[in-house]
């Protein structure tokens, strides 16, 4: 068995591996794609003391890095189901997609997170070329232009109120007939200068030419009519999903699906422990993700040493 398991290999799992690995006890991480979400980023401009990256880049330093050090990588592994340990100190079973099994003194879930699309034509097509997700990594990259935020929930509302102090001008598109966001949030987005509100509004379509972003079309659904913006960029903020579906009903899960977590990394089952964007630690960021990685690695160790011997 392993004394290390890590479902996962994006940021949190990667620095969990190397931070568990670097205690010399056994270390395991089975992903499913080994990099996690850094594999679909363009630039990288906010992972400290590196100015510039890119995400295929940075998802091969992450395996370098990892590889360095005593861990079984098992990527193309999917998780379907974990078991805790039948009695205190027991060994907590992970089973793999494949059919296989996988047991462990102690397990970290770093299982990462997607962003829901709005699946409208354009969309996929110009992902990275102004279709964009998140405001924190890639709003400065608008400076000066125009764009969109799709969604009108706390995350579309904050990330609207954020852009505003960045780009040129901001137009939300909310499907529903009112923004769904904290009052707060929708005060201090209509008293901005350089926003617009359309409620009731359906994306139809992300339009685009020479491989950019040079639009948006909605339509209004209470007169059925069709209107076009021009923009250079669009913010599609419509929910950040855990990917923890595989977890319900084990591990115990917040009402979004994200793993609870305590300062420590540790969720309510004894010697499982979870990092990164599955988790319930605000601020969904490639820093944050390794630096919680690296914490629940350390908890486990904890863990281990405290362990009866047998
Ligand atoms: P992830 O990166 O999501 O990795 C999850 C891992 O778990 C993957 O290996 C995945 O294959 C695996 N996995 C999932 N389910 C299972 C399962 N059942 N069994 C086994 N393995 C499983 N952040 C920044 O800081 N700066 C940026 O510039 C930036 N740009 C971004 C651009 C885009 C387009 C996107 C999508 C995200 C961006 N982010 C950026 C966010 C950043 O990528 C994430 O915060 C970070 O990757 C989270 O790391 P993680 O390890 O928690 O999860």
């Amino acid at each position: 068995p392993y004394d290390v398991l890590i479902v996962g290999g994006g940021p949190a799992g990667a620095a969990a591996a190397v931070y568990a690995a670097r205690k010399g006890i056994r270390t395991g991480v089975a992903a499913e794609r080994f990099g996690g979400q850094v594999n679909d980023t363009l630039a990288i401009e906010n992972y400290i003391s590196v100015l510039e990256t890119d995400g295929p880049k940075f998802a091969a330093a992450l395996e370098a890095h990892t590889r360095a050090y005593d861990v079984d990588i098992m990527n193309l592994q999917r998780a379907d189901k974990l078991v805790p340990a039948a009695e205190p100190g027991g060994l907590i079973e992970v089973q793999l997609a494949n059919g296989g099994t996988l047991k462990s003194k102690t397990v970290i879930l770093s299982t990462g997170a997607r962003w829901r699309n709005v699946n409208v034509p354009g969309e996929a097509e110009y992902k990275n070329k102004g279709v964009a997700y998140c405001p924190h990594c890639d709003g400065p990259l608008f400076k000066g232009k125009r764009v969109s935020v799709i969604g009108g929930g706390n995350s579309g509302v904050e990330a609207a109120i954020d852009l505003a102090g960045i780009v040129q001008h901001v137009t939300l598109i909310e499907f529903a007939d009112q923004l769904k966001a904290d009052a707060v949030l929708v005060n201090k987005l209509k008293s901005l200068p350089n926003v617009t509100i359309h409620t009731n509004a359906q994306t139809t379509e992300i339009t685009g030419a020479d491989g950019k972003v040079n639009g948006l079309k909605y339509k209004d659904r209470a007169t059925n009519v069709e209107h076009t913006v021009a923009l250079e960029g669009v913010f599609v903020q419509i929910g950040l999903v855990p990917n923890t579906e595989w977890l319900k009903g084990t591990v115990e899960l917040s009402r979004f699906g994200e793993i609870i977590v305590d300062a420590h990394g540790r969720t309510n089952l004894p010697g499982v422990f979870a990092a990164g964007d599955c988790t319930t630690v605000p601020f969904k960021q490639i820093v944050i993700a390794a630096g919680e990685g690296s914490k629940a690695a350390l908890s486990a160790f904890d863990h281990l040493i405290r362990m009866p011997v047998v």
